[in-house]
C-alpha cells in the first residue's frame, strides 16, 4: 500500500478545517445577497457580519474595521495603494508587497535586514526622517524564512516621524499572537486560506479614522472600499476558521517548534544550514540549505518520496530565479539556489517529521557518496 503523503507546506497553503469546511457548506445553501434589502439578504448579511466580528476578534480590532477582499494579496495592494504617501517597505516583503510598492505615485525607499533577516531600525530611522509622513508596510513575519520582524518598534519610530505603518500579518495567525494595537498598527493584513479557512478569501483591517483610497469601486458594499459582492461561503468559512483560532489558541505552538527543531538539528548532520536560525522566527518554519543540491532536485525528490515541502515562496505560482529575500540577508545565489522551505502545521506528527528526515539522509547520501560515509562512521 502506497504510503501517506506527508504535508510539509503549510506557510503555502493549509488544510481546510472542519468547522470552516461546514460554514462554506451552510452559507452555501443561503441564498441571499447580503446588499438585498429583503430577509434572505439580511440572511447572508448576518453571515458576513458574524464572520467580521471573528476576524476582528482574532487581531484585536473593532469589527467595522474589517474589509473582506479576496485574499492577502488583494489586501495588501488595497493598504499600499491607498494612500498618497511615499512609501517604505523591508527588502524582504512578499511580492504582493514589492509590486504595489514599486507603482506607489510618491515614489519608495527599501530598508535592508541583516544577515538573519531582521529589519536594520537604524537604517529605517534615517529613511524615516529622509520621508516624513510615509506608509511603512513592514511583515509580520517572512513566509520564506519564518524571520519575525521587530513591528511594534518599527511602528514607534514610523509614529514619530508622522507615517503611518502597514504590517502584512499573513503568516502570523495560528502560529504567533497577531493584535493589532499591541503592534502599533494602523493597517493589518490577512488571509483565510494560511490557517485552516478557504482560499481566495482575506481581509485589511484598516485603523477607524483613516481615510483610504479604494482599489475597487462601483459599488458601497465595504463601507464603499471595496466594491463588489463579497465571497459570502468564502468569509463564513474564514470567520469559522478565525472563532477556532481563538478558542484553540495555543498562540505558541510549542510543540511545532520542538517538532521542527528535532527536524533542523536532524538535517544539520547531514550539510544542512538553517538560513535566519539567530533571528525570532515562526515556530514552524525552517529554511534549509542543501549544499549543491538545487531547489528544484529537491523538491522533486522529496515529492517523490511523498513529501510536499517548496522551494522559497510557492504562493508566487511558476516563479524561477533567485529569491529576493534570501539575496537581501547576503546569501549568495548558489547557496540560495539550494534553499527550501519547510513549514509544520499544527497536526504535524513526529513520525511525520522522521518521514523528513530520512528522505534529507537519502537524498544527501545518494548526492554526496564520499561525504555520507565520513558522516556515518
Ligand atoms: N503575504 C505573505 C507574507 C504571504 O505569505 C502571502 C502568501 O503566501 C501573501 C501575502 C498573499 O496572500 P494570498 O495567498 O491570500 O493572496
Amino acid at each position: 500500500m502506497a504510503a501517506t503523503r506527508v504535508y510539509l507546506d503549510h506557510n503555502a497553503t493549509t488544510p481546510v478545517l472542519p468547522v470552516a469546511r461546514a460554514a462554506v457548506a451552510e452559507a452555501l445553501h443561503q441564498v441571499g445577497n447580503p446588499s438585498s434589502v429583503h430577509r434572505d439578504g439580511a440572511d447572508a448579511r448576518r453571515t458576513v457580519d458574524q464572520a467580521r466580528d471573528r476576524v476582528a476578534d482574532l487581531v484585536g480590532a473593532p469589527a467595522s474595521d474589517v474589509i473582506f477582499t479576496s485574499g492577502g494579496t488583494e489586501a495588501n495592494n488595497l493598504a499600499l495603494l491607498g494612500f498618497d504617501r511615499p512609501v517604505i517597505v523591508s527588502a524582504v516583503e512578499h511580492d504582493s508587497v514589492m509590486a504595489p510598492a514599486r507603482l506607489a505615485s510618491a515614489g519608495f525607499s527599501t530598508v535592508p535586514v541583516d544577515t538573519q533577516g531582521v529589519l536594520d531600525l537604524d537604517a529605517l530611522e534615517s529613511i524615516l526622517s529622509a520621508h516624513p509622513n510615509a506608509l511603512l508596510s513592514l511583515m509580520l513575519a517572512n513566509n520564506e524564512t519564518g524571520v519575525r520582524q521587530p513591528v511594534r518598534e518599527a511602528a514607534q519610530l514610523a509614529h514619530g516621524q508622522g507615517a503611518l505603518v502597514h504590517c502584512d500579518a499573513v503568516q502570523g495567525p495560528g502560529k504567533v499572537p497577531v493584535d493589532m494595537s499591541d503592534l502599533g498598527a494602523d493597517l493589518l493584513t490577512v488571509s483565510a486560506h494560511k490557517f485552516g479557512g478557504p482560499t481566495g478569501v482575506g481581509a485589511l483591517i484598516v485603523r477607524s479614522g483613516l481615510s483610504l483610497a479604494p482599489r475597487q469601486v462601483g459599488g458601497g458594499q465595504e463601507g464603499y472600499r471595496r466594491a463588489g459582492t463579497p465571497n459570502v461561503p468564502g468569509i463564513a468559512g474564514f470567520g469559522a476558521a478565525a472563532r477556532w483560532m481563538i478558542e484553540s489558541a495555543d498562540p505558541d505552538v510549542t510543540s511545532v517548534a520542538r517538532r521542527r527543531d528535532r527536524l533542523e538539528a536532524a538535517c544539520a548532520e547531514y550539510g544542512a544550514e538553517v538560513v535566519g536560525a539567530d533571528a525570532p522566527r515562526l515556530p514552524n518554519t525552517s529554511c534549509l540549505t542543501m549544499p549543491g543540491v538545487s531547489s528544484e532536485t529537491q523538491v522533486m525528490a522529496f515529492d517523490l518520496d511523498g513529501i510536499a515541502v517548496s522551494a522559497g515562496a510557492a504562493c508566487s505560482s511558476g516563479k524561477v530565479g533567485p529569491s529576493h529575500v534570501l539575496a537581501a540577508m547576503g546569501v549568495a545565489d548558489e547557496v540560495a539556489g539550494t534553499a527550501i522551505r519547510v513549514s509544520l502545521g499544527r497536526d504535524t506528527s513526529d513520525a511525520e517529521i522522521d518521514r523528513f528526515v530520512e528522505a534529507w539522509k537519502k537524498l544527501f547520501r545518494r548526492k554526496h557518496p564520499d561525504l555520507s560515509t565520513r558522516l556515518a562512521s
